[in-house]
């Protein structure tokens, strides 16, 4: 069996198109949608993730603006900005880039941040009502995987999914919106002692660990359903992700590339929860 792609860069072109639609409706209510990404000090990869963060917003038609500021500048100044951006009502959703300079608390000025505008779901207060089902913003990176499952019209009830990775952006936020979509829900990691047992019992595999092959043929049932999380670089410093891409699509039914796959979706669901943020604070005016 090859198994079928799932199209990241399709589905966000769809996806796009529809937060496009949504934001021109919202404009004729006189709300422009409105992005404020912030970026501290001169990481390259970062510059180039909130480059395109931005470049999408514009072509979607959301009102995007970066602010730059030196690596030197203070945990109290950056606060101080978050809470300006929290006040600021042309601007519906807040991101900081991270990793921040070691000087500056990541969580406290993640928690600074309203969770009304926290459209990356980082927020504690995110992270509690995705655990209890509560309205709230999703983490964009598994929030995309799910958008991709849906894509393929794929009925998670009572499947066994499995996630590979732990992290509070991807793996833990992933496997709760899973279980919320009735799978019964693995989660395994770096001290998980045979992972190939795991993932040969699943319906589902999401990879999102940041290590090469980390998930081969031989660990994958035939027509499972496999997404890829993982950015890493193959020997010709070529994108690529944790699975063993050509192995494995020999033996699932579905899987997503690298690139092209959860990579477009991330920036993708930023857009869409910086939508639903201008949406709900218009709803409330
Ligand atoms: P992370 O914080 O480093 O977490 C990696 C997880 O993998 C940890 O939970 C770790 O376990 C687990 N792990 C490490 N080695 C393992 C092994 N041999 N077997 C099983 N589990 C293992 O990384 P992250 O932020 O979640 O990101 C994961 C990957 O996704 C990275 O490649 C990142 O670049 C990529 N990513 C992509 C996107 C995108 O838009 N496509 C977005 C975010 C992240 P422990 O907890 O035990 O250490």
């Amino acid at each position: 069996m090859t198994a079928q792609l799932i199209d990241g860069n399709a589905l966000s072109k769809q996806l796009r198109g529809q937060v496009a639609e949504r934001a021109t409706a919202l404009k004729a209510r006189g709300v422009t949608p409105g992005l404020a990404v912030v970026l501290v000090g001169d990481n390259p990869a970062s510059q180039v993730y909130v480059r395109n963060k931005v470049k999408a917003c514009q072509d979607s038609g959301l009102h995007s603006v970066l602010e730059k500021y030196e690596a030197d500048m203070s945990e109290a100044d950056l606060l101080a900005r978050v809470e300006a951006l929290n006040n600021d009502p042309s601007i519906h959703g807040i991101l900081v880039q991270l990793p921040l300079p070691a000087h500056i608390d990541a969580q406290k000025v993640i928690e600074a941040i309203s969770p009304l505008k926290d459209v990356d779901g980082f927020h504690i207060a995110s992270a509690g009502a995705l655990m209890t089902g509560m309205p709230g913003f999703w983490p964009c990176t598994p929030y995309g995987c799910m958008k991709m499952l849906e894509s393929i019209g794929y009925d998670l009830k009572g499947k066994h999914a499995v996630v590979i990775g732990r992290s509070n952006i991807v793996g833990k936020p992933m496997a709760l919106m899973l279980l919320q979509k009735n799978a019964t829900v693995t989660i395994c990691h770096s001290a998980t002692r045979d992972l190939k047992a795991q993932t040969l019992q699943a319906d589902v595999i999401v990879a999102a660990v940041g290590k090469r092959n980390v998930l081969t043929a031989d660990m994958v049932r035939p027509g499972a359903v496999v997404l890829d999380v993982g950015m890493n670089r193959n020997d010709e410093g070529k994108l690529c992700g944790d699975v063993d891409f050509d192995g494995v699509r020999e033996v699932a039914s579905h899987i997503t590339p690298v690139p092209g796959g959860v990579g477009p979706m991330t920036i993708t669901m930023l857009l869409v929860n910086t939508l639903e943020a201008a949406e709900r604070a218009a709803a409330g005016a």
